[in-house]
């Protein structure tokens, strides 16, 4: 498995919610039982009609990148099913993007909301660029599971603009009006690229 196959085992998920009444998809979700419920209903309700078109289009793109850790799901796509509107527990909507509980507990227990001085302390004298899911907001850099879930990975600094085309052809290809994300699909972390804020984060 890699970013591709992560971002689409997302998609699938949303895919076979679809074919599910509310009931079903509770049952069958049981680890995020009122989040597949309320896909569900969505669904039935005839108000997701333009999603399944965009997960094709995300699908197909990240496809031909083959990026090493998935990019954030389509901005458009998350608000639509809700999954920044708060109705659902961080765990269940952490389980439902393949989260792992170490880092979906720190999430929730110490109130992390991005990259914060505590991850950047972990890397003060690694000198590596991390690749990161934007919106995954690890319990630590070196979380092994969120390795092995591919929200994670160790990338060269030659791969950089690759991603960052990546990220511009998915937001042309698929506008939204998500403020915070545009352009944004990974977080890439450094030492160095920090330089001198990084600095006076930590000191
Ligand atoms: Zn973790």
């Amino acid at each position: 498995m890699n970013g591709y196959l992560a971002l689409r085992k997302i998609i699938d998920t949303i895919f076979d919610i679809f074919t599910l009444s509310p009931k079903e998809a509770r049952e069958k979700y049981f680890l995020f039982p009122n989040f597949a419920e309320h896909i569900a209903k969505l669904f039935h309700e005839e108000r997701l009609i333009d999603i399944p078109e965009r997960l094709e289009i995300q699908s197909e793109i990240v496809k031909k990148y083959n990026p090493p850790v998935r990019p954030a799901l389509d901005p458009y796509v998350s608000t639509q099913i809700g999954i920044f509107n708060k109705n659902f527990s961080d765990w269940e909507i952490g389980y439902f993007l393949n989260y792992p509980d170490c880092c979906i507990k720190s999430f929730t227990e110490e109130i992390r909301y991005g990259i914060d001085e505590k991850h950047l302390k972990e890397i003060r004298n690694f000198n590596k660029i991390f690749l990161i899911t934007a919106g995954f907001i690890p319990h630590s850099l070196f979380c092994k599971e969120a390795f092995q879930n591919f929200l994670i990975c160790i990338i060269e600094e030659k791969d950089i603009p690759k991603i960052r085309k990546l990220e511009i052809e998915l937001f042309n290809s698929l506008p939204h009006f998500h403020s915070e994300y545009k352009y944004h699909y990974y977080e890439i972390i450094s030492n160095k690229i920090l330089g001198n804020s990084y600095n006076e984060f930590i000191t």
